[in-house]
């Protein structure tokens, strides 16, 4: 793989990264993006018509078995080397962002710890007419009851239609415009607002950077197009960067593995 110099100076460099994740980054954990075919029984549904309140209200055993079987994907699935090159990352700068679209938990699951979920998770549920959380629940073939209010338990993520949390995305846009380096993985930057925030970092003249096997409507605005997987690109990119060699377990030329930030003083 080849990493442009200009990048490397520039990745070297930079204390404060932010990152934006999408479905591409656990695409090589097994995990489907939502733009490929759905397999098996979910290859009929367009996943826009079920992530919906009106879909959960029309059909809540329906949604609810479509949220399950995307649950029990996350749990067989682990992290891949993408997912633990940005928790390398972040031990190696002061000031490290990552914004995810994701709802599947993989980025904590690897290590990163600071993680911006903007959709929510799978992992979580609440009730669907006042969001109760519910800390457990059963996984029946129809949606269990809220223990507080009787009406049925939902996953806790963003449907399409809902608003994202509000903190999360102040902190994912007040980030975005005070980066070093902006770098937008695995996201197809269709989905609203989550692909506006590019576009804030380059209005505040923050080098982009893009890692996706794909052109999206990003790349063209982008300093920096890295074209292939994540799970490719971004230990190549902390290997030329920093020494990283994600499959040996080594501490690299950096120090990395060490904990805190090897690079960098602390702030
Ligand atoms: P998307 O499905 O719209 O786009 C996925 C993008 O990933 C595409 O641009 C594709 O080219 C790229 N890609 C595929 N394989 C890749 C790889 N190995 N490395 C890097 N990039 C790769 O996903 P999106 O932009 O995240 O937006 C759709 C919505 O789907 C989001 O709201 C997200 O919450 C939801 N979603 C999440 C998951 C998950 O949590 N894993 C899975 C499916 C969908």
């Amino acid at each position: 793989m080849v990493i442009p110099d200009g990048l490397i100076q520039l990745v070297q460099k930079a204390r404060r990264v932010v990152v934006l994740t999408g479905a591409g980054i656990s695409a090589e954990s097994g995990i489907p993006t939502f733009r490929q075919a759905q397999t098996g029984l979910w290859a009929q549904y367009d996943p826009e018509e079920l992530a919906t309140r009106s879909a959960f209200r029309r059909n809540p055993r329906l949604v609810w078995e479509w949220y399950a079987w995307r649950r029990q994907l996350v749990q067989q699935a682990a992290p891949n080397p993408g997912h633990l090159a940005l928790v390398e990352w972040e031990r190696l700068v002061p000031d490290f962002t990552l914004i995810t679209q994701n709802v599947d938990g993989l980025h904590q699951r690897a290590g990163s710890q600071r993680v911006v979920e903007l959709h929510g998770s799978l992992l979580r549920v609440k009730c669907f007419d006042h969001d109760h959380a519910a800390p457990t629940w059963e996984e029946t073939e129809n949606p269990p009851r809220c223990a507080v209010c009787g009406s049925y338990l939902r996953p806790d993520v963003v449907w399409f239609g809902e608003s994202l949390p509000a903190v999360g995305l102040h902190t994912a846009v007040t980030a975005s415009r005070r980066a070093d380096i902006f770098l937008s993985i695995g996201t197809s930057s269709l989905v609203q607002p989550a692909a506006s925030l590019p576009l804030e970092a380059k209005n505040n003249r923050i080098p982009l950077v893009e890692i996706n096997p794909q052109p999206t409507p990003l790349t063209a605005a982008c300093n920096f197009a890295l074209t292939g997987p994540a799970g490719e690109v971004l230990p190549a990119l902390l290997f030329k960067c920093f020494g990283w060699n994600w499959d040996s377990g080594n501490e690299g030329e950096a120090g990395i593995g060490g904990g805190g930030h090897g690079r960098f003083p602390t702030q």
